[in-house]
């Protein structure tokens, strides 16, 4: 039970109404068989998929950038914002393989949104499908898209404090990337603080700090997806 004082707390008598439960209910039901239909088209053409999920301006684009620079395997990326083609403008400048959604009010991705983007690319020779979510630390862990691993992005400049306070979305991650790690002296940010908070939640996952600037981490965020590569063969 919640001991702070009640009065603080600020809930929406709607979403307690059993009809809204039951909506809410089939609304994800309905998000997880398409989850699960897109697993199976990945399966199906070899391809590993990973949901980038983060709040706004931790970074998910500069990784995908820095990661197009080093990276051997191939891969495509889907984006996700409400507005704009900003990000994907950004990767196919680097000559990535990338289609924008844009959810207009949406606040996360959903299953079919995923689809009907992978429909859209040319997947051939596809080996890493990203899907870069909506930047956001809480609904996006609620939606199951169908790719295969989960990173949670957390970048110095949030804070270190983070992990226990969104536990719902460090819990779904498959690795936990600390990025602008070189600002962390500037922002008294502890690295080791987040991979004890991240351990507590979760003790199996592993927590890498990484830079686009300097290149620090990279040799580990790229050996991770290798790792799950040469899995899947
Ligand atoms: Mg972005
Ligand atoms: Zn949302």
């Amino acid at each position: 039970m919640p001991t702070v004082n009640n009065s603080t707390i600020v809930s929406n008598p709607n979403l307690k109404q059993p009809k809204t439960i039951a909506i809410m209910k089939r609304v994800l039901e309905s998000n997880d068989q398409n989850a699960i239909a897109n697993q199976r088209s990945f399966d199906e053409r070899h391809i590993l998929a990973i949901n980038l999920m983060s709040s706004p301006g931790s970074g998910k684009t500069t990784l995908l950038e820095a990661t197009a620079r080093k990276a051997k395997f191939k891969f495509a990326v889907i984006e996700g914002d409400m507005e704009t083609n900003r990000d994907a403008d950004r990767l196919l400048k680097l000559g990535v393989n990338a289609y924008q959604i844009c959810t207009g009010t949406a606040c996360h991705l959903e299953a079919d949104m995923v689809r009907n983007a992978a429909d859209q690319m040319n997947l051939n020779g596809i080996e890493v499908l990203f899907v870069e979510n909506v930047g956001n630390l809480v609904c996006p862990a609620s939606y199951e898209l169908g790719t295969h691993l989960n990173v949670v992005l957390l970048s110095t400049p949030e804070g270190d404090d983070k992990v226990l306070k969104y536990p719902v979305m460090f819990r779904t991650a498959d690795l936990v990337l600390i990025t602008k790690a070189e600002l962390a002296p500037m922002f008294d940010f502890s690295v080791d603080r987040v991979r004890s908070e991240v351990r507590q939640l979760k003790p199996e996952i592993k927590t890498v700090a990484v830079s686009a600037k300097t290149g620090e981490g990279f040799d580990d965020w790229l050996a991770f997806i290798e790792a799950h590569l040469q899995a899947r063969q």
